[in-house]
């Protein structure tokens, strides 16, 4: 009998992935169509180390993922030396400007600070796997997906603590050190 083995090929993406279900959804920027002071707040609301671009809210795909600490600094460094920018300036992460008129305020564009191949998996990835692309890759966050849709989100800390609440259950199968 090999309940570890079990268990190993049972646990999915999907399960140690954040949200949790009943948690509110996952604090994502949009590509275009947010200004500066929505971007502020989000991050003064929330203490997430990163966040991932989506191209609209609707659509939920993936454009690549922004750390924290480079929004803080850009976002400073738009208020402070480049001209023009306010409070509800645009915020941009797309490739060029959509057709802007010509009196519209200056944009902040952040494309360069996007990492824009964020590593991704599934739903259905086992989290072996996962397991295994984080310790090879030394990832501290990967995205999770569903139909090209972006759901959820998977930390270091939260495989460290998926594998100690393993560990409590099982104390053979620890694979994350
Ligand atoms: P750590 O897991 O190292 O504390 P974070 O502070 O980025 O890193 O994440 C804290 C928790 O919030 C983790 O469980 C993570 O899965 C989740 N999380 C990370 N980024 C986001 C985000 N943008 N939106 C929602 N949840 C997130």
């Amino acid at each position: 009998l090999e309940p570890k083995e079990e268990f190993h090929h049972k646990t999915l993406a999907v399960d140690v992935m954040r949200p949790r279900r009943s948690d509110p959804p996952l604090s994502a920027l949009r590509e275009s169509g947010m200004t500066v002071e929505d971007v502020e707040r989000l991050i003064s609301d929330t203490t997430y180390s990163g966040f991932p671009v989506v191209i609209t809210q609707e659509s939920q795909r993936l454009v690549g993922f922004v750390l924290r600490k480079d929004l803080v600094i850009s976002l400073e460094n738009a208020r402070r030396y480049q001209n023009g920018v306010v409070s509800v300036s645009a915020v941009l992460f797309t490739e060029c400007d959509p057709a802007s008129s010509p009196n519209a305020l200056p944009a902040v564009k952040l494309r360069s600070i996007l990492d824009l191949s964020p590593f991704t998996v599934t739903v259905h990835t086992p989290m072996e796997i996962v397991v295994d692309i984080f310790r090879k890759l030394g990832l501290r966050q990967c995205l999770v997906t569903q139909n090209g849709r972006l759901l959820g989100i998977i930390t270091k800390k939260d495989i460290l603590k998926h594998m100690a609440q393993m560990a409590n259950r099982d104390p053979d199968s620890i694979l994350f050190n």
